[in-house]
């Protein structure tokens, strides 16, 4: 019996060293030499199924489907015992962190992860993952069978496919057959959008936090399922630079824990080693911070794991072959192998210090749970606050694995810090009040998440410097340094369920308090259903409308015939508002519901100019607002192509941020013949020039201002005396590095119903004057940002700006909105001025 077990297992043995024997590699799978082409996104799908069958080392899984269809997945690759107690590992590590309640069985394996190609136009990304799996699962670099016997290696070969594919498809079809390093080569040069982002034109390694994106949303349930306690994103940069790797540069956020210090410095080593050995150029400690909480690498640090950013000198203008300044030719087989050196090294160092990654991992979400870092141990949002926005809130909340629950101790008077009047004041809990409290695992997200003002080592960052989530979402909220229990049992909100009335009221009414209102106007829009909306409070019934509010009437919507009711009643409850039925048009108080002062809503054509003039990101932004938030349709019209465009057809235009200076003539034309283009940023530029417009006059009678206060010359300014070294640090003293103002509003205007007395903007443009005709909306009183940091300079000339306005030239107007209102899609309180601003 024993002898017939052992032939078996012997067997087994042989089978699977015979099967790793006869792996192929990606070359004699693809049947080019990996760096010849780049390989279709399917093709590498194809190898790592393939890869996944032939070796016991290795397990492919798929997560998800791209916006466009592709497929998402990551392989796995460990020892063959590991990978079949995967489930165990995986439970035993959530187990640690708090994050799963239950028993754990024991052993806990440190899990590595990589994830390449996060920007489709990086494209060496894909191409290494091949290479680093094939070396993997081939025992082919010393050590290995070690590393997998200890560690779990989770690859994701490609996390933007549809960007990886548009690349892929671009290059192959604008080159020479000959390689060709010439830098004016149309290979080299791929035309707008760029391939960097996923099909809505955002940058998905600025979306780990907000998880906005499909892409992001599915990736991010995966990796919450493992938790993994390394995470490495490989990027490119410019093709003159040579190969970036940690300890990553200043500033560090504050809750960087000093371990996570160390193995970053140990990560720095682990690379030089391997790089030093082959004569590779490298840099580390600059450019490339930890600060914004929504990169690849801060997101998976502020998640217990030691994260990291990767830049190889290249990136899609490089294409196949690129000829350096200093004479030398860059290849995608050189950028291949800085990327492969880079994961290996990645493994390599982390299986080396395995025990202290597991053990100080345990320690971080232990810390979080008994000893949070954060001043403030409770978070109490206001239950009375906005529902669209709230949900959405806690949404994101869910999605980053942060607990929250209803307050206990209600009615307790507290001293709290108020962020809305971004000073300290005293908050009463009320019952239905949320509680995110700091005594949780992942409380050093809740942190990063809710400090009021975010601490950095430095001022110099790569990115926006504040979002605060109160801010974000426009929410009444108080930080507390009190310990609050909260309640036991789950959030949750009333679904609000219509029912279709048999008597037929004159009218219905929708009380106007968010973002569900517009996705209700678009859905009633949608099915040709009249509606009005009210210009002033009033109150019908004994109850109180918004301004804004809905009204549909029955006599205004003949053409629904029998079906005008239950028609309402179904969009209402697919958009979660809720019906008021009236039997009258005579209001309480206020005006009747037949007057002038509720316009009809006409439904409106709307157009987004695209392509080369404008900016991909912002562009893309409100490409997914009109298509998966608001659900309404949109149509984007190409800037090169716009020439045989009758614009008059659209009722509304929307001018992302971008210079539109050879639309100029067309843009005006259309105004003046009565349409309404909204202006976004830096794409006011052709209004703020043109002697016509009143913010052109504005900015005229601000600089004469200016010119007459300026009566110090300015060349004996000392701070004209700065240090070449200092140049950036200078020039940040006049400018806003994404931080956080608070925006006054004109409450009586349209455009800013439901925004509430005042609201908060990412601020990063210079300030507009006010209007001296047209309306001013909304506007910045004070020189201070609430959050994030503005230099001294900027301060000093923002305070008294114009940030939301409006003009009328000819019969037409144009809607002047400085900043993004909705920054990344994750800016969720802007959704309702861009819905007022299209709707109204
Ligand atoms: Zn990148």
């Amino acid at each position: 019996m024993k002898k017939i077990f052992l032939a078996i297992i012997t067997l087994a043995i042989c089978v699977s060293v015979l099967k790793s024997q006869t792996i192929k590699s990606p070359d004699e799978f693809l049947g080019y030499e990996l760096g010849s082409q780049f390989t279709y996104h399917y093709r590498a799908v194809e190898y790592f199924k393939y890869v996944s069958e032939a070796s016991p080392l290795a397990k492919y899984v798929e997560y998800g489907k791209t916006n466009e269809g592709r497929t998402l997945g990551v392989c796995f690759i460990s020892s063959e015992e590991n990978l079949s107690s995967l489930e165990d590992l995986r439970k035993n590590n959530l187990i640690k962190t708090g994050l799963l309640i239950g028993e754990s069985s024991g052993k806990q394996v440190p899990f590595i992860w990589l994830g390449y190609n996060v920007h489709g136009n990086e494209a060496v990304g894909m191409e290494t993952a091949m290479k680093t799996l094939y070396t993997l699962v081939s025992g082919s670099y010393p050590g290995v069978n070690e590393w997998l016997k200890s560690c779990v290696i989770i690859i994701d070969p490609c996390q933007n496919p549809d960007g990886r594919d548009l690349y892929t498809n671009r290059y192959r079809s604008s080159q020479n057959i000959i390689v060709n390093p010439n830098m004016d080569a149309w290979e080299h040069n791929q035309e707008w959008p760029g391939a960097r982002s996923n099909h809505y034109l955002f940058d998905l390694n600025r979306d780990w936090a907000w998880q906005t994106q499909t892409e992001t949303q599915q990736r991010l349930a995966f990796y919450n399922r493992y938790m993994p306690q390394v995470h490495a994103d490989f990027h490119e940069m410019g093709a003159e630079s040579t190969f970036f790797f940690a300890p990553a540069a200043d500033p560090w956020h504050e809750v960087v824990t000093p371990w996570q210090h160390e193995f970053h410095k140990l990560m720095g080593k682990g690379n030089a080693g391997l790089f030093d050995e082959k004569f590779k150029l490298y840099f580390s400690k600059e450019n490339f911070d930890l600060f914004y909480p929504s990169f690849g690498d801060t997101w998976p640090l502020f998640n217990g794991a030691m994260g990291f950013t990767y830049e190889q000198g290249g990136g899609g203008a490089s294409g196949l072959a690129y000829s350096r300044e200093s004479g030398d030719t860059l290849t995608l087989k050189d950028r291949i192998d800085g990327h492969y050196t880079a994961s290996l090294a990645t493994i390599k160092v982390s299986y080396e210090n395995r025990d202290k990654l597991i053990s100080e991992f345990n320690k971080y979400f232990e810390d979080g749970e008994k000893q949070p870092s954060f001043k403030y141990k409770s978070i109490i949002i206001k239950g009375s606050n906005e529902k669209s926005n709230l949900e959405d809130m806690l949404k994101l909340l869910d999605r980053n694995q942060i607990r929250y629950s209803y307050s206990g101790s209600i009615g307790r008077k507290s001293k709290a810090f108020d962020y809305s009047s971004d000073k300290d004041g005293e908050v009463t809990i009320e019952k239905g009040d949320i509680l995110i409290s700091a005594f949780q695992p992942q409380s050093r997200f809740v942190q990063v998440l809710f400090e009021p003002d975010s601490k950095a080592t430095d001022s110099l960052s790569y990115d926006i410097t504040a979002w605060a989530l109160p801010y974000v979402y426009n929410l009444k909220a108080f930080a507390l340094t009190d310990k609050i229990n909260p309640i036991e049992g789950k959030v949750e909100f009333e679904k609000i369920i219509n029912v279709t009335i048999t008597e037929k009221p004159y009218a219905y009414i929708v009380n106007y308090n968010g973002f569900n209102e517009f996705q209700f106007i678009a859905g009633l829009h949608k099915k040709n259903i009249r509606l009005r909306n009210s210009l002033k409070p009033f109150s019908i019934n004994g109850k109180s409308y918004n301004r804004g509010s809905l009204i549909i009437t029955r006599g205004e919507n003949k053409h629904l015939e029998g079906k005008f009711d239950q028609l309402i009643t179904e969009v209402a409850n697919d958009n979660q508002v809720k019906l008021e039925a009236v039997t009258t048009g005579m209001v309480d108080s206020g005006k009747e519901l037949g007057s002038g002062n509720s316009p009809v809503m006409k439904k409106p054509a709307v157009a987004v100019l695209c392509g080369d003039a404008t900016s991909s990101n912002s562009v893309g932004e409100l490409w997914y607002y009109f298509e998966r938030e608001l659900r309404y349709p949109v149509t984007l019209i190409n800037t090169g192509l716009a020439d045989p465009v009758d614009f008059r057809k659209y009722d509304v235009l929307i001018l992302a941020s971008g210079n539109y200076k050879k639309l100029k003539d067309t843009i005006f034309d259309y105004v003046r013949s009565g349409g309404r283009v909204i202006a976004f940023e830096n794409s006011i530029s052709i209004f703020s020039t043109d002697k016509t417009t009143a913010l052109f006059k504005a900015i005229e009678t601000r600089n004469t201002e200016l010119k007459s206060s300026e009566k110090k010359e300015k060349s004996t300014d000392s701070t004209l005396l700065k240090k070449f070294e200092d140049q950036r640090r200078y020039n940040l003293s006049e400018r806003s590095a994404g931080s956080i103002y608070k925006v006054k509003l004109d409450v009586s205007n349209p455009y800013a119903f439901g925004l509430g007395n005042e609201w908060f903007i990412l601020k990063q443009s210079a300030g507009y004057p006010f209007l001296p005709t047209g309306n001013n909306i909304g506007y910045i009183l004070e020189k201070e940002p609430v959050s994030g940091f503005a230099g001294y300079k900027y301060k000093d000339k923002i305070k008294n700006t114009m940030v939301i306005g409006s003009e009328k030239i000819g019969s037409g107007e144009i809607i002047y909105i400085t900043d993004d209102p909705y920054f990344r899609a994750f800016w969720k309180s802007g959704r309702v001025l861009l819905g007022n601003t299209i709707f109204r």
